[in-house]
């Protein structure tokens, strides 16, 4: 079953072209790495399938229906450096506030959903942290909580930015199973991914950018290194370190 329809999107900042013309379909019960370089608009991709964005124009359907009525479908986990970690709030309701929007904007949480908040920390393996605030954590620890508020959401997608940027190899390790185990439910998960680094491991799909589309398909089929030189062409230093062969 389709999961996510992209049809022809151009998303824009000021007149400046960000994405021009992206299009895939991918099926539920599926991990898909959107990979690119810096500044290849991967950001701007997520936030414009997650309507945070204004689109120029471009279809994106869930499930068969337009983004506004599915938006609720789908839990988000911004890039790290998008958070204001100065914002006094615990561990514990970083997580109950992630079930507000099932909540309804006039509920006050109740002592269930602070359950099943704790419920989805002790998934994380953060359980022990729930009165921390949330600045005085580790970036991988700060991961896990935003991954278990994203879990509490129980959506049948969840869009994560760089979740592995800054992080511990053991906090990653947890993240990447929680999502396989999601995956393996039938979920779909859209992971943005700057790097090449086990890309081929984590993806059962790749969307490779850099504003347009270079290639989609199976994990193995895109990461040939014809379509990553094509991707990666502004960073040879980075395409040498990486060991492909440029000739
Ligand atoms: P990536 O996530 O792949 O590094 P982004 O989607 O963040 O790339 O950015 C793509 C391009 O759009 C970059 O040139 C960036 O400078 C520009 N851009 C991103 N966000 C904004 C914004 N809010 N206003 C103006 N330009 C932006
Ligand atoms: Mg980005």
């Amino acid at each position: 079953m389709t999961a996510i329809n992209v049809k022809g999107l151009y998303v824009s900042y000021f007149g400046n072209e960000a994405i021009n013309n992206i299009s895939f379909q991918t099926n539920t019960g599926t991990i898909l790495g959107i990979i690119g370089p810096n500044g290849a608009g991967k950001s701007t991709l997520l936030k414009s399938l997650l309507s945070l964005i204004p689109t120029d124009r471009g279809v994106i359907e869930y499930y068969g229906k337009p983004v506004k009525e599915t938006r609720n479908k789908i839990a988000y986990v911004p890039q790290r450096s998008d958070i204001d970690w100065d914002f006094p709030i615990t561990v514990l309701d970083t997580v109950v506030i992630g079930t507000y929007p099932k909540l309804g904007l006039f509920k006050r949480p109740k002592q269930k959903d602070r359950e099943w908040a704790y419920h989805c920390l002790e998934k994380v393996g953060m359980s022990d942290f729930g009165k921390r605030q949330i600045g005085e954590l580790s970036g991988g620890q700060q991961q896990r909580v935003f991954l278990a508020r994203a879990l509490a959401q129980e959506t049948e997608m969840l869009f994560l930015d760089e979740p592995f940027v800054g992080i511990d190899a053991s906090s990653e390790q947890t993240i990447i199973t929680i999502l396989r185990e999601l995956r393996n439910l039938g979920k779909t998960i859209v992971i943005v991914h700057h790097d090449l680094n086990k890309a081929a491991s984590y993806f059962d799909e790749i969307l490779l950018i850099n504003k347009e589309l270079v290639s989609y398909g199976k994990a193995q089929d895109v990461l040939k290194p014809n379509n990553i030189t094509k991707a990666y062409s502004g960073q040879l230093s980075f395409l040498k370190e990486l060991g492909v062969n440029l000739s």
